[in-house]
């Protein structure tokens, strides 16, 4: 086993867990309702090794939508089937430094990375008119939806049709984003900004849990094969990029100071999810919807902080 006393280890994650669990700083994400309504009392750490140990407490089984979190689950499906030379064409590799929906691209007039709005945005336009462009609206999404679901080792994986058009309703700035890219012809070739805009919307309803996400987060942990289902998902260059990028890019403007103190891969998202990649050894996810300041969640960034305190998978630990 990747880690030889699983209870043991497993005791310090309870402990950080109910120490978080006192944290009620933050607040709820309130730009849409499904949101706004959220409990904040919700609180739930997964992990799963990349041996397929599992551990659970908390609300861990009650299904959040991905926002955020998507981000590089596409970005993987984009460079898996398209090559980092294709992505990278359109998307750069650089932290904004702005907020995650800044009206702002790079020198080159391209966004600055696929971990925020604009990048995202844009992956999704890769994915529908690179990757099968002959492919209907209905089959693009099912093949997005069938991909994070091989992620997740065919484990809870759904689309919260309300947050989805919630999301498409309250979006001006992500529009006024998409357009603004399309000025600047960032995308493909025939791209369509509506149905592009769409598909964004889509992987952002998408909906899971923290044990499935735990999954998710355990696949990237192991090079691309899902430890539950011994399923290759992603090649090891693939893997490599998304937790590259995660790692400078995944924790909005928080992430220079969380690559700092915590030195581990994540990427958080405004239902108050953060996807952890402790790369060679597990995966791990959490979920308590308020959020700090930057849009981190509260619980979520204090039990990374308790986790390096007291193990060493930080990435500039133990040389
Ligand atoms: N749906 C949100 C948006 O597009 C997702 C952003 C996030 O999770 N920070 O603005």
């Amino acid at each position: 086993f990747i880690i030889p006393d699983f209870p043991g280890f497993t005791k310090h994650i309870e402990d950080f867990y109910w120490k978080c669990k006192s944290n009620i700083e933050g607040k709820v994400a309130a730009y849409i309702p499904q949101l706004a309504h959220m409990n904040s009392e919700y609180w739930g750490v997964s992990i799963c090794t990349i041996d397929g140990q599992r551990f659970s407490i908390g609300d861990t089984t009650i299904p959040f939508t991905l926002q955020s979190c998507s981000k590089p689950l596409t970005y993987a499906i984009a460079l898996e089937k398209l090559g980092q030379e294709v992505v990278h064409k359109y998307v750069g590799q650089e932290p904004s430094g702005r907020n995650f929906n800044e009206l702002v691209l790079d020198h080159n007039k391209k966004p600055h990375n696929p971990m925020i709005n604009a990048g995202a945005i844009l992956v999704c336009s890769l994915l529908k008119s690179l990757i099968k462009p002959e492919m209907t609206l209905a089959e693009k999404f099912d093949f997005t939806m069938n991909y994070f679901k091989k992620l997740a080792g065919g484990e809870s994986l759904g689309f919260n049709n309300a947050v989805f058009l919630s999301e498409r309703e309250a979006a001006d700035r992500n529009y006024a984003l998409g357009f603004y890219m399309r000025e600047h012809k960032c995308y493909p070739e025939k791209t369509n900004l509506r149905e592009c805009m769409d598909l964004y919307f889509q992987c952002c309803s998408m909906e899971a849990n923290c044990e499935s996400m735990s999954v998710m987060a355990a696949t990237l942990a192991n090079g691309g094969i899902c430890p539950i289902t011994e399923e290759k998902v992603l090649r090891p260059d693939s893997v490599r990029d998304v937790l590259s990028l995660m790692h400078s890019c995944g924790m909005y403007d928080y992430s220079g100071q969380f690559a700092f103190k915590v030195g581990i891969p994540a990427k958080s998202g405004v239902s108050g999810s953060l996807l952890m990649v402790i790369p060679n050894v597990m995966g791990i996810c959490t979920w308590s919807p308020p959020l700090d300041m930057l849009g981190n969640s509260c619980r979520g960034v204090q039990f990374c902080e308790e986790l390096v305190g007291e193990f060493n998978f930080h990435r500039y630990d133990n040389l």
